[in-house]
């Protein structure tokens, strides 16, 4: 019988001892097995996933590993399950947890930082001073989630309090999984300074944070908001989220287009989403002088870059790691509010037992997808809807 000790549960949502979950091997190589479900300590709560979107970063930790680190290394053959996208419902408390009540849904963002580092103490928790250090005896209370510890391809899943975010019962589960990419979009703009309104964004790739980046700073009031990218499905995604321009960057040159869009200086932020090669020396000639860049992808290999033209025109430079300073809150409000719909991004919906499937659609793009989502309960086990 599932228990541990203060642990409160409910006969409303019983919890069984043991669950499905996917479990890494070698690179690319992913087996459906059992685990015990996992109890909750202190300031933390068992959540009940009942969605998992899949990330870019997900399939690069399948098959490469990095940036996942477990037990300071590599992911493969150590019982790891991936998955840092989820959503579901609250169904066992931890310890003195009082914040989140059993069967509230929540959607969840991914560090829970160990709390007591610098970075910890100025909310930069993404980039924790002791990330990754959660296991023997150099355990700092550092979680995250899918990175470097069990993440969401799974039943169920322990989660600290902080990395919870509450929302209402009328937001759909496929919506929810994407309030943690929203949180990202908006942690860059953050970063960037967060006075957004009236200045000019130029977003470069459409993929799902790029896309909703395009919503996140539209919906702060943004003008213009201008995306770039190669396929025109895409594009005209980000046009409905808001996009002012959009420039197809196998048509026209992206750096001439955006200056000609902007009145010819530039305009005042750029958020990279791109990971394309030359995106850094692109961004920087799409910013005005004294503009900003934020970097939210990067490609593979090490890259050339005009540090000159950044010195000569104070551009300023931001890489930026996940969702840090609450931001996944601010981008569930912006949802809940309904300023945009997230869920134009969200192309494919499959079981959990589907998820070698959902991968394949995911990884090549197969029918034009683009945000694919994996439901653990209530599904049948074949593709439910693709639009
Ligand atoms: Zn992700
Ligand atoms: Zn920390």
């Amino acid at each position: 019988m599932y228990a541990g000790p203060e642990v409160k549960t409910s006969p409303d949502f019983p919890i069984p001892d043991q669950m499905k979950a996917w479990i890494l091997g070698n690179p690319g190589e992913l087996k459906l097995g059992e685990k015990p479900v996992p109890v909750p300590k202190r300031a933390e709560v068992l959540v009940r996933i009942d969605a998992v979107a899949i990330c870019a970063t997900d399939l690069e930790i399948i098959d490469r590993g990095p940036p996942a680190s477990i037990q300071g290394g590599l992911p493969f053959n150590k019982n790891f399950t991936p998955g840092h996208e989820y959503m579901g419902t609250v169904v066992a408390l931890g310890p003195g947890v009082d914040e989140y009540r059993i069967g509230q849904h929540i959607t969840v963002e991914i560090h829970a930082g160990c709390g007591q580092c610098k970075r910890c103490r100025e909310g930069m928790y993404t980039a924790c001073l002791n990330y990754g250090l959660n296991y023997g005896d150099v355990d700092k209370g550092h979680r995250a989630n899918g990175f470097t510890t069990d993440g969401g391809f799974c039943e169920y899943q322990v989660n600290n309090i902080n990395t919870l975010v509450a929302i209402p019962d009328a937001m759909s589960d496929e919506e929810a999984t994407l309030v943690v990419t929203a949180g990202t979009a908006m942690y860059g703009l953050t970063e960037l300074g967060g006075l957004v309104a009236g200045e000019s964004v130029v977003v470069t790739g459409p993929g799902p944070i790029g896309l909703l980046g395009v919503a996140v700073a539209k919906a702060m009031g943004a003008a213009p908001v201008i995306l770039t990218g190669t396929r025109d499905n895409r594009l005209k995604i980000g046009r409905e989220l808001g996009a002012d321009h959009v420039v197809n960057v196998r048509n026209e040159d992206a750096v001439e287009a955006v200056r000609r869009l902007n009145g010819g200086k530039g305009v005042d932020f750029v958020v990279e989403c791109s990971g394309a090669p030359n995106a850094v020396n692109d961004a920087i000639r799409m910013v005005n002088r004294g503009g900003k860049v934020c970097l939210a992808a990067f490609p593979q290999a090490a890259t050339a870059v005009d540090v000159a033209h950044i010195v000569r025109n104070n551009i300023y430079l931001y890489g930026i790691r996940g969702e840090g300073k609450s931001a996944t809150h601010r981008a569930e409000a912006f949802m809940s509010q309904k300023r945009f719909d997230a869920t134009k991004i969200r192309t494919h919906t499959f079981a959990l037992v589907d998820l070698p499937t959902a991968i394949h659609y995911a990884r090549d793009r197969v029918d034009d997808a683009i945000k694919v989502v994996v439901k653990a309960k209530g599904v049948a086990a074949h593709r439910v809807s693709a639009e």
